[in-house]
C-alpha cells in the first residue's frame, strides 16, 4: 500500500514546527526517522494531512555532558548514540541497548526522541529511560515542561505529549554511586522487535528492574525489586521470580502468548541478577 495524499513541510524553526502543530492540531504529524511513521504511513494506520519534517532543527539535536549527566537530544539517531563515548560512559545501559534496535540502516534514521515519543511496549529505549530515571522535556506553545521517564510512558503507543507539544531531548541523571546496568532481551531473530526485555540499573540504594515487550509500556518490577533487597540476591532469586507474577501481567500477542512472555521474563531475571552480581 502506499501512504494517503498529505502535505509536507520542512520546518526551519522550532517555532514554526509549534505553529504547525498549533495550525493543524491532530491532522499533522512530526517526522523525526521516519522509520516507525512511514510503514503506519503506508499501511494507513494513520491518516495525517500534513507532515512537519524536523530534521532540519539543530535545538533538537546533540548529545552533551550536563552537570554530570546526559542530555541526549531528540534528534540524536540511534547510530549516533551508539558510537557515542558520552552515552558509553554515563549511560552503559543506553550503549548495550542499541545494538537491539534493528538494524543498521533503520538505527541510521530512527532517532531516540521518536523511539520516546512512537512508545511502542517492545521498544527498548523507552525501558532504559525508565531504569535510568531520566526525565523528557516537552516543548509547546506554553513553554517547556520536564515529566521524569516513568510518568511519560502511558498505555500502548501512548505517552503525556500533548498535540502541540515536541519531545525536545531526554536527560539521564549521572550515574549513582556503584552504578551498574545489564540490557537483556530476547528475540526471535537479531534486530526483532523483543519477546521479552529487561534494562536494569543497580547502586549502592537502588535496583531499577525495568521489562520490556510484557505490558502496554515499561513495566518497573518493584515487587520483584523489593524481594531481591539488600541481601544475598542469589539467594533470593527464587523468591524474587515469584514475586514477578505480582508485577507482571503479560499479554497475548502476536508474536508470544501471555504464559510464555511470563517465563522469558523470569529467564531474564535470572540472568541479570546473576550479571548484576558478578559486576559487583
Ligand atoms: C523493520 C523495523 C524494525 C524495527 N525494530 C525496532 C526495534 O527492534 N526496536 C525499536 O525500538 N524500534 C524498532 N524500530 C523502530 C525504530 O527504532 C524507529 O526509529 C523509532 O521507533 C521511531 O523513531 P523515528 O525517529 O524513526 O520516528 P518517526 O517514525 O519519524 O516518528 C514516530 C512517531 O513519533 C512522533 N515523533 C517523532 N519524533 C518526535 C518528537 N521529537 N516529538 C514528538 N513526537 C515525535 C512522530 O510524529 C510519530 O508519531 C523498527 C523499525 C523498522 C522499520
Amino acid at each position: 500500500m502506499k501512504a494517503p495524499r498529505l502535505s509536507y513541510r520542512r520546518a526551519r524553526s522550532l517555532e514554526e514546527a509549534l505553529d504547525a502543530l498549533a495550525e493543524h492540531g491532530d491532522e499533522a504529524k512530526l517526522l523525526a526517522g521516519g522509520q516507525s511513521l512511514v510503514p503506519a504511513l503506508n499501511m494507513r494506520l494513520l491518516e495525517p494531512r500534513l507532515l512537519v519534517d524536523i530534521n532540519s532543527l539543530a535545538a533538537l539535536g546533540g548529545i552533551e555532558e550536563r552537570a554530570g549527566g546526559l542530555r541526549i537530544g531528540a534528534l540524536a539517531r540511534h547510530s549516533e548514540v551508539g558510537r557515542s563515548p558520552l552515552v558509553a560512559g554515563l549511560a552503559p545501559l543506553i550503549h548495550q541497548a542499541i545494538p537491539s534496535i534493528a538494524h543498521p540502516a533503520i538505527r541510521n534514521r530512527g532517532t531516540f526522541g521518536g523511539s520516546l515519543a512512537h512508545a511502542d511496549p517492545a521498544a527498548e529505549l523507552p525501558a532504559c529511560a525508565v531504569a535510568l530515571d531520566g526525565t523528557v522535556e516537552l516543548v509547546g506553545a506554553g513553554g517547556r515542561r520536564r515529566l521524569a521517564a516513568r510518568d511519560f510512558f502511558r498505555g500502548l503507543y501512548e505517552t503525556a505529549l500533548g498535540p502541540d507539544e515536541i519531545l525536545a531531548a531526554v536527560e539521564i541523571p549521572p550515574p549513582p554511586p556503584g552504578a551498574r546496568s545489564v540490557f537483556l532481551e530476547l528475540a526471535r531473530r537479531r534486530g526483532d522487535y523483543a519477546l521479552a526485555g529487561l534494562a536494569a540499573q543497580a547502586s549502592a540504594g537502588a535496583l531499577r528492574l525495568v521489562f520490556f515487550g510484557v505490558g502496554a509500556k515499561p513495566v518497573e518490577a518493584v515487587a520483584a525489586a523489593a524481594e531481591l533487597g539488600a541481601g544475598d540476591w542469589l539467594r533470593r532469586l527464587p523468591a524474587a521470580e515469584a514475586a514477578l507474577d505480582a508485577d507482571l501481567d503479560p499479554p497475548d500477542d502476536l508474536q508470544a502468548d501471555g504464559r510464555t512472555k511470563r517465563h522469558l521474563a523470569r529467564v531474564l531475571l535470572g540472568r541479570a541478577v546473576r550479571a548484576l552480581v558478578a559486576a559487583a
